[in-house]
């Protein structure tokens, strides 16, 4: 399936590449510059997404983070009875503010969301002293395709925040950039995502409880596993505030994945191990597929990939639903200042401590947030990924073929086959094959690493796939 001017790349050297690349195999062009990851030819840009991601707004970001701010505390453990709510303090207060302002989204795109709430009562632990109530606040924009629809992206953040003293139930924890920036993400990949069409669920996700465990996210993710959801890609911003310190970055935000998925079986770590798969988890796909978006839409902010579960000695809700087999990555600004995180509002010695909205970049969010909704919609717009790719090994040969099975859903119009070499961060050939299942590549499989994406007539892509082994 591949043209034999296409094949003379490898293993041959960069030169005979750039001498061969001929007219019409732009992707082949751009992939002779070996030494620039992704060098692959980037998404083609969707009129509505650009026109939708215009819309986001850091006013809008600006003023939803104060009012989470202005209710003084959103600890977990914080008060959450109707009397504190309706006095605009406490955790409680906050949800029933997330909750209403969905709701006002919802009214204005005509019902198109469904505002929804996942409550459960989370037993007594370390961090928490007694049996509470932690409860998620979601909004689901159904696709429109029955099929479709049950594929699901899905953007969070969290919206309980702490102070010095993580069982502190009383004092003031802002929160503003921890994690009131990711929860304004949510927010606003909702208001303004929700005035468009997909063929795919798209669901706007703020929990709870991460400060004290995680709680929220892995009740939430257990509960879609249960039920049997389709999540394809789940984005976790978690302070992605832009930080103004004067060694800020505001130029980038950091998309951490983890290596060898933590759901993995004990059969799966050692395929991976053999085949040299520790950097082709779905998750890392998904970071990839973001570097993608990055490239096609200008957000403003580029994604700048770290091939980490998450920062050290630090954790996230992107890791709940990695633990349950979903692909999820974890946005975080580039440089954090450690004195405005986990500190009470406080000056000493000249410093200033707490995370308070002052140190807040909202353009910067509001750039994040642009760079969240592309992907958003990229994905709910794209075909599903191809099933069942296999890569056929049941022979020694030079040649490597590789199997799947269509693109469930309809949407998908044909395929691409994707490879890189074992040492490039990022896919850099594509090779259009066409509406079919099968495609044999003028090329080793011991040299490269393979994957086949859908895409659809007007060139929305799929997540890739990287093949199993078939003997
Ligand atoms: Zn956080």
């Amino acid at each position: 399936m591949i043209s034999p001017l296409k094949n003379r790349w490898w293993p041959v050297a960069v030169a005979l590449v750039l001498t061969f690349a001929a007219p019409g195999l732009a992707q082949n062009g751009a992939s002779s510059k070996a030494a620039q990851p992704g060098a692959s030819e980037p998404m083609s840009v969707d009129g509505r997404i650009t026109v939708a991601l215009q819309q986001v707004s850091a006013g809008r970001i600006r003023a939803n983070i104060e009012k989470l701010v202005s209710f003084g505390t959103r600890s977990t453990i914080s008060v959450q009875d109707p009397a504190a709510s309706a006095a605009g303090r406490g955790v409680g207060a906050a949800r029933e503010w997330i909750k209403s302002e969905f709701e006002r989204y919802a009214k204005d795109c005509g019902g198109c969301l469904e505002v929804k709430t996942d409550s459960f009562t989370e037993p007594a632990a370390d961090r928490i002293p007694k049996p509470t109530e932690i409860t998620n606040v979601y909004a689901v924009l159904k696709g429109t395709d029955a099929e479709s629809a049950k594929r699901i992206v899905l953007v969070t953040g969290h919206y309980d925040s702490r102070n010095s003293d993580i069982l502190d139930t009383k004092g003031d924890a802002p929160g503003a950039n921890d994690d009131g920036s990711g929860t304004a993400v949510s927010l606003e990949c909702a208001r303004v995502l929700s005035k468009l069409k997909f063929p795919a669920t798209i669901i706007f996700l703020t929990v709870a409880g991460e400060e004290q465990g995680l709680n929220g996210s892995q009740h939430f993710a257990k509960m879609a596993k249960e039920q049997g959801w389709n999540i394809e890609a789940v984005l976790n911003n978690d302070i992605v505030g832009g930080d103004k310190s004067a060694e800020q970055d505001r130029a980038v935000v950091r998309v951490f994945s983890e290596g060898l998925p933590n759901a993995a079986t004990e059969q799966e770590i050692r395929r991976i191990r053999s085949l040299g798969g520790e950097n082709d988890s779905a998750s890392r796909q998904l970071a990839r597929y973001i570097a993608d978006v990055g490239r096609a839409y200008d957000a403003g902010v580029k994604p700048v990939l770290v091939y980490r579960l998450d920062r050290y000695l630090r954790g996230g809700d992107h890791y709940s639903f990695n633990q349950q087999g979903f692909a999820a990555v974890r946005f975080t600004e580039f440089r954090e200042d450690f004195h405005h995180q986990h500190q009470n509002v406080r000056t000493e010695n000249g410093i200033e401590y707490g995370d308070l909205e002052k140190f807040v970049d909202f353009d910067y969010v509001a750039r994040v947030a642009r760079l969240n909704a592309a992907t958003l919609a990229s994905l709910a717009s794209a075909p599903a990924p191809p099933a069942s790719v296999h890569l056929l090994t049941k022979d020694l040969e030079n040649d490597s073929t590789l199997t799947w099975e269509r693109s469930p859903g309809g949407l998908a119009s044909g395929y691409e086959t994707l490879w890189r070499a074992t040492t490039n961060p990022e896919w850099e050939h594509v090779e259009k094959v066409g509406n079919v299942t099968r495609a044999t590549l003028k090329l080793s499989k011991d040299n490269v690493i393979f994957a086949v994406r859908a895409v659809d007539a007007q060139g929305h892509r799929s997540l890739p796939v990287v093949p199993v082994p078939e003997r």
